[in-house]
């Protein structure tokens, strides 16, 4: 099961660990503290969902931590490895090794075909696109019979599904999703939110999914709660009930703290 723990013990088997990650936007009068010294370790194999008000700080985190953006100061570990510093190449190779990421909005190419959107990573890398590979993982997402068509011609649900392939195609330990499911139907959120489960069950992978749907996080083993950047809680075995009921109460400790502040 999950262990999720705001400490840093430092654990040779955390897919994921975030050490004192801050993320600030901008210098001086007009900046914005994103994130204020987030600390996090993950094991392998852990569903997280992580929730929050709006501008709380939810897709800062998972950018810095799927190195879609780089912290202001902390250490970001994946897999035992500390993200790449130093160069934006260097940075790319260490992501398309180790993390996959799954956007709100699918984020494919429009002009290829559902083939060629999921190896494109790899043919980015420089590496030959692994065609047998990509039909097993399009199997897998129940688009086997897609591989020529086009987004356009592919419903919400099965554009977020090639996505998930995609993402899936070279194995990554860690799996980030930005609202993966804000922008499908009830019906097809279920069938991605079955998949992100399998991940993390069959292939021990760990997922770190954004969400605003207490249904949605209700999947996850666990879920965590952003609060103007900081972490102010987690809930284990979560169900809708008991996180919608947490995210009411949160949008008032929210309202407290800011009063207490002065802000
Ligand atoms: P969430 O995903 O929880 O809605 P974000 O991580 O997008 O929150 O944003 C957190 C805070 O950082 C917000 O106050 C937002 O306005 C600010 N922010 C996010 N991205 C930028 C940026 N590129 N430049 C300046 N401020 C930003
Ligand atoms: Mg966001």
């Amino acid at each position: 099961m999950s262990r999720i723990t705001h400490s840093t013990p430092s654990r040779s088997d955390d897919s994921l660990r975030l050490d004192a990650v801050s993320r600030v936007y901008g210098t001086g009068e007009g900046s914005v503290t994103a994130l204020n010294n987030v600390s996090l370790s993950l094991p392998a194999g852990t569903f997280v969902a992580v929730m929050g008000p709006s501008g709380s700080g939810k897709s800062t985190l998972l950018q810095c931590a799927a190195g879609l953006d780089r912290p202001s100061s902390g250490r970001v570990f994946v897999d035992g490895q500390e993200m790449a510093k130093g160069s934006e190449a260097k940075l790319t190779r260490f992501r398309r090794k180790r993390i996959g990421f799954i956007f709100q909005h699918f984020n494919l190419l429009p002009m290829l075909t559902v083939e060629q959107n999921v190896t494109l990573p790899l043919r980015l890398s420089g590496r030959k696109p692994d065609r047998r590979r990509a039909h097993a993982v399009l199997d897998r997402v129940g688009l086997g019979g897609r591989l020529g068509h086009l987004p356009s011609e592919l419903s919400g649900g099965q554009q977020q599904r090639v996505a998930i392939a995609r993402a899936l195609l070279t194995e990554p330990r860690v799996v980030f999703a930005d609202e993966p499911t804000g922008a499908l139907d009830t019906r097809s959120a279920r069938d991605v939110l079955a998949l992100l489960q399998e991940c993390v069950r069959v292939h021990g992978q760990s997922v770190v999914m954004v969400t605003h749907d207490p249904v949605a996080a209700s999947y996850a083993d666990s879920v965590l709660f952003l609060a103007d950047g900081e972490l102010v809680g987690r809930m284990e075995r979560p169900t809708a009930e008991a996180v919608a009921e947490r995210m009411t109460h949160l949008g008032d400790e929210v309202a407290r703290r800011r009063v207490t502040a002065g802000a």
